[in-house]
């Protein structure tokens, strides 16, 4: 099939590369020209494992293209997925659905054949029902142009596994339209045909799928990073706690890791919108405990300020910190809303002296935040420190030496944010070795 997908960001690229794999013919839409001509030269412009590969494998196969003009997308195809981005409001908590407007103001007026538009952001319960109410209007005077809610549910670090094996598929339909299952259906036939399940709905559903997974996910994560604060007061180990509850089946080990919290371009933004959501929708109480999820999240990289206090007692001012990873999570150059490089900025704030190292996510966080250093590896970040800060849980931090670390840091103490590095091994090696909820 011939399939467009608007807005080539972490998402769409992904998803134009996964349905092009899937043997579709795919022409990816954007309005950055810039991405447009390094996508189109088979060059991924951000971090994600295998994908440059693939869009360079499907660019050249000439099943994937790429361009600007929505009349040329508009003219290509008869499905659109819609990819952009709905960040938070630049001053307020909800989301910024200006992107996703565009997209149909854009695309709706080129319709001049049967088309359906398949929106993939993830959007405040409603936003469907308007966005179909706003394509039929902006569409050429009878033309059968429709619109479906397909969220999406990858993970970054792990975006193609998720595209081409995802857990399930969503879709919501309009009321009445029953020409846009089968279309889809057909789209995804080989995910369908290797047994993925299917979740066909009406649109408000489709919404809350994703909002609402990502609460859970979101309150997951908080509700063992307060039983890291409860551990750090009554001299418990979260991490034996967390094992100690992973294995009732009920509960699950996943998502139950405590640390410095959660970050990124989803999750962050993802509960503030559905927060203010339900304030419009009349049932803010319903979902008053994600401003709770929310605070303990952030109280986690007060208490890496708090243990970076403790250990270069007499202030941090002036005091050398290496600052490992900056990424919000490993295997991604995302560093939208990462609690790392917030903290980074805190710690230079303050008037420590901070060297950042991250194995990709370095140009990215240059431009956010020019006036941190940047060191060239681990050890070269490391070099004179007297504190580390292992804040993204990359594999490269996990296998280093500590005995080797130990002979280029000024004082070989440590903060492990993540739970992940080998305490034992650190403190053989002569380390102070503190952790998040662990004594
Ligand atoms: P992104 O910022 O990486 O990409 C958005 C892209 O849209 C950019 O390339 C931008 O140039 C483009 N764009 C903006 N306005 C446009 C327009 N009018 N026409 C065409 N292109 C336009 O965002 P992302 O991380 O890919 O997220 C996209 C959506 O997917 C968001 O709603 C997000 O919440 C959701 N989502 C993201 C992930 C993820 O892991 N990144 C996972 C699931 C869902």
């Amino acid at each position: 099939m011939r399939l467009t997908v608007i807005g080539t960001g972490y998402l769409g690229a992904t998803h134009a590369a996964c349905m092009a794999e899937l043997g579709h013919e795919v022409l990816g839409v954007d309005v950055d020209p810039d991405k447009i001509a390094a996508l189109q030269s088979g060059s991924v412009p951000f971090y994600e494992p295998g994908l440059a590969e693939l869009i360079a494998e499907h660019v050249a196969s000439g099943r994937l293209r790429f361009t600007t003009s929505y009349r040329q997308a508009a003219a290509f195809a008869e499905v659109h997925f819609s990819c952009v981005g709905t960040p938070q409001l630049p001053d307020g908590q909800g989301a910024d659905l200006r992107y996703v407007d565009a997209v149909i103001e854009s695309l709706a007026p080129y319709l001049d054949r049967p088309a359906l538009v398949v929106g993939k952001s993830t959007v405040p319960v409603g936003t469907a029902a308007r966005l179909s109410g706003r394509l039929a209007e902006l569409a050429p005077a009878g033309a059968r142009v429709r619109l479906a809610w397909n969220p999406e549910f990858l993970r970054e670090g792990f975006a193609i596994e998720d595209t081409l094996r995802p857990d399930r598929l969503v879709i919501g339909f309009d009321d009445g339209d029953s020409a846009s299952e089968p279309l889809l259906r057909e789209v995804y036939r080989p995910l369908l045909d290797a047994g993925v399940p299917l979740v066909v709905t009406d649109f408000p559903t489709a919404e809350l799928a994703k909002t609402s997974a990502n609460a859970f996910l979101a309150t997951k994560i908080s509700f063992i990073n307060a039983m890291a604060e409860v551990c750090e007061a009554a001299g418990a180990d979260v991490a034996q706690l967390s094992a100690a509850l992973s294995y009732d089946t009920r509960i699950g080990g996943r998502f139950l890791h405590a640390g410095v919290g959660f970050g990124g371009g989803c999750l962050p933004k993802d509960i503030r919108a559905f927060r203010t959501r339900a304030e419009e929708l009349g049932v803010g109480r319903a979902l008053a405990f994600l401003d709770e999820v929310d605070a303990i999240n952030l109280r986690r990289r007060d208490r890496v300020m708090e243990l970076a206090a403790e250990l270069l007692p007499g202030g941090l001012s002036g005091r050398r910190v290496a600052v490992w990873g900056c990424a919000f999570k490993p295997d991604s150059d995302d560093i939208r809303d990462s609690p790392a490089l917030d903290l980074a900025g805190r710690l230079h704030q303050a008037g420590a002296s901070v060297s950042v190292y991250d194995p990709h996510a370095m140009d990215n966080a240059r431009k956010l935040r020019p006036e941190l250093d940047y060191g060239t590896g681990p050890l070269e970040s490391a070099q004179g420190a007297e504190l580390i800060l292992h804040l993204t849980e990359w594999r490269d931090f996990r296998e280093l030496d500590p005995r080797a670390v130990a002979e280029v840091v000024a004082r070989p103490q440590i903060v492990d944010g993540r739970n992940v590095l080998d305490r034992d091994g650190w403190r053989a090696a002569g380390w102070t070795f503190r952790s998040l909820g662990r004594q």
